[in-house]
């Protein structure tokens, strides 16, 4: 969550406005989950997880969990993509990280019961781009069947890290439906609360191998408790 005063100096800055959404089922809505999963989120789970309890993180897990629900109780349509990476295949600049198969690629505890639910899509990437990453050997994309099959008209978009695969999923969802690949999609919302960066300060990433130091926001800069 941004402070309102760091909203307002970059709405003097930016093109920048805040809505509020008001979820029903008059336009059909998908719910896409980005790595909502134990090695970005839980205390102790690999290079990328928190080392200590996190609010940011606690409370993007928490509104998608409440999301999640909500879409789950509607039959709406939900797309859960998971990183999980083959272990030979880095993901420079970042350290080896929810490698297939281990804790650390599943789905946080609170969301492990998706599994079962037949309006959700489960998606396993092995890169940043969820678009790119649904991409199979045959050329199809499983992310564009699941807009087209399920007739969605706006996606709404949480998940982890905000400013690496949630952006790179939104930029190319905008490019394209943009294109007119992605039809009938027109809206693509990211929901703030729901949003979360994970926290490797320069003087932790000195000390770990293969990484490069990411900041999480400082709470006392930026974000309200
Ligand atoms: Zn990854």
């Amino acid at each position: 969550m941004v402070s309102s005063h760091a909203i307002d100096v970059l709405k003097n800055e930016l093109p920048l406005e805040q809505e509020s959404l008001r979820l029903s089922g008059d336009i059909k809505t998908g719910l896409v989950l980005v790595d909502i999963v134990n090695g970005f989120c839980t205390v102790g789970s690999g290079c990328l997880a928190p080392i200590v309890p996190n609010k940011q993180i606690s409370k993007m897990v928490d509104e998608s969990v409440k999301l999640a629900k909500v879409f789950c109780e509607n039959k709406w349509p939900v797309y859960a993509l998971l990183d999980s990476h083959h272990p030979d295949i880095p993901e420079p600049p970042y350290p080896p990280h929810c490698l297939v198969g281990t804790e650390e690629a599943k789905l946080v505890p609170d969301l492990q019961w998706l599994e079962n639910q037949s309006n959700v899509t489960i998606r396993n990437k092995d890169c940043m781009d969820g678009f790119i990453g649904s991409l199979e050997k045959d050329g199809s994309n499983v992310f564009v069947d699941w807009i087209k099959a399920n007739e969605i008209k706006a996606i709404l978009v949480v998940g982890i890290c905000t400013d690496i695969c949630v952006l790179d999923l939104v930029c190319s969802a905008l490019s394209a439906r943009n294109h007119g690949l992605l039809s009938p999609l027109e809206d693509v919302i990211v929901y703030s609360h729901g949003c979360a960066t994970f926290d490797i300060p320069s003087h932790v990433a000195r000390n770990m191998k293969g990484a490069t130091s990411h900041p999480q926001v400082r709470h006392s800069q930026w974000v309200q408790d």
